[in-house]
């Protein structure tokens, strides 16, 4: 049987501590010399695209120009945020892994039943980046990513299409597996009719996640063998 499993990247993959908002705060004084631009925005879950609009109106930048077309700021600001992560990351020393993240993604790897791609609210650069770190990109061919602006479902729901296209083959839909630390990821599970995996090493407990539809409950990863046991 084969298994598709989707992964969110903050909080589920790596802890970051704070490096994304820092380069999104850095792009945008950089732009527009306002200072903390992201401060009152909770970013657990939610799609860059997302994210980035929702500073730009905080701070009464249009995000479409009057012709209605994009303002070409928005384009600008990623740029300079993935300049500004990519100097953020480079100063990083040693692992930011989540507990176990490793070892189980090598075990995943070294089963041929097993496809491990992306699902995540990252604009792809900034997952590439993010991951690099810990060498994680190559358990990742493919995925979905947060450039557009549209519902965390519809992400997965693309993480699938282009994950049957990669590896030219249907999973079957109980045997497809979205893994988060919010509320936001698991409640994907329930909507598409897939399995959800919470994993409490982001900002929501075990109890909050099962409360919002998870179908399996981790602390962190470092148990493999229980995680392996939901198959
Ligand atoms: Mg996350």
């Amino acid at each position: 049987m084969n298994y598709l499993l989707i992964w969110d990247i903050d909080g589920t993959l790596i802890r970051t501590k704070g490096v994304g908002k820092r380069a999104m705060n850095t792009a945008f004084y950089k732009l527009f010399g306002i200072e903390d631009g992201f401060g009152p925005i909770n970013m657990a879950g939610m799609l860059d695209a997302i994210i980035v609009r929702k500073a730009f109106e905080i701070h009464n930048i249009p995000v479409a120009l009057p012709d209605g077309r994009e303002n070409t700021d928005i384009e600008r600001f990623y740029e300079l945020y993935i300049e500004a992560l990519s100097a953020e990351i480079s100063m990083i020393q040693g692992s930011i892994a989540c507990p176990g993240v490793l070892e189980l993604l090598e075990t995943l790897h070294r089963k041929d039943n097993f496809y491990n791609v992306l699902g995540t609210g990252n604009i792809e650069a900034g997952a590439r980046l993010k991951l690099s770190v810990d060498n994680m990109n190559r358990y990742f061919p493919t995925g979905s990513f947060g450039n557009r602006q549209i519902e965390r479902y519809q992400l997965i729901e693309e993480a699938i299409a282009n994950s049957e296209e990669y590896f030219k083959m249907t999973f079957q839909r109980d045997k497809i597996f979205v893994i988060g630390d919010t509320p936001k990821d698991v409640e994907c599970g329930n909507k598409l009719g897939i399995k959800s995996i919470g994993v409490a090493t982001g900002n929501y407990n075990k109890k909050q996640l099962s409360e919002h539809g998870a179908d399996y409950v981790f602390e962190n990863f470092s148990d493999i063998t229980s995680f392996l046991e939901i198959f």
